[in-house]
């Protein structure tokens, strides 16, 4: 069987996080989301989520040895021997030298299909998104309070639980976090684009109209 490997890129809330988890649930494949595992590091107050913690707070990468050392455990793991979703790694070329070389000590010569999907959307109307975004602690589920809110207020529709506003989508660490992905993660579409493996979608829209798009170029 050919295992599938899909990373995912686009700027901050460009939907990435709300398509892969239902990509996820829909391919039975794990959702490995670095800025989850990271966030669920500096709450176990681990060495690393410490050393996490400053970056993340002001909008930057945080070093590629701490990120990769986390991911490379993850995608080790005997459930993503037929596929993941990564979402948010890898965020540099650098990163993305690393996971070639992770891949190809974990897939040891395997049979694999490696796709990035671009998430191109219109970036004006994400600093908006950012500040109105809500997500709950317990099944990662996301909402906006403007385009998808909740049922019930400031609880989630799946489990009830309290819904939580992440400390870094603020409209200050969110301009930051922009100009990050400009710098650092943008020249990753030429990158792969390069590599014949990129696969481009219109972000823009609706979830409805946007997951129709995604499942289109995974196929
Ligand atoms: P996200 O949840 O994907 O928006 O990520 C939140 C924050 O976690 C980012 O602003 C970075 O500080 C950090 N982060 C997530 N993924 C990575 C990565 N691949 N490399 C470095 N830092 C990351």
């Amino acid at each position: 069987m050919t295992k599938k490997e899909l990373i995912f890129l686009g700027p901050p809330a460009c939907g990435k996080g709300t398509q892969t988890n239902k990509l996820a649930e829909y391919l039975h494949f794990p959702h490995v989301d670095t800025g989850s595992l990271l966030r669920a590091e500096i709450k176990g107050e681990t060495e690393a989520g410490k050393e996490a913690k400053g970056y993340i707070d002001k909008g930057q990468l945080v070093p590629v040895e701490l990120v990769s050392r986390i991911i490379k455990n993850r995608l080790s793991q005997d459930d993503c021997k037929n596929g993941y979703i990564l979402d948010g790694y890898p965020r540099s070329v650098e990163q993305a030298e690393e996971l070639e070389k992770m891949n190809a000590e974990i897939d040891n010569g395997g049979d694999t299909k490696f796709i990035a999907v671009y998430f191109d959307i219109d970036t004006s109307i994400l600093v908006e998104r950012i500040v109105n975004r809500r997500s709950c602690p317990v099944c990662g589920e996301i909402y906006n309070l403007e385009f998808k809110p909740p049922k019930v207020a400031e609880h989630c529709d799946k489990d009830g639980a309290e819904l939580t506003q992440r400390k870094d989508d603020t409209r200050e660490v969110a301009q930051s976090r922009f100009d990050t992905y400009n710098k650092e993660t943008a020249p990753l579409v030429e990158y792969y684009t390069k590599k014949g493996v990129l696969k481009s979608i219109d972000a823009n829209g609706t979830i409805d109209e946007v997951w129709e798009r995604l499942l289109e170029v995974i196929k």
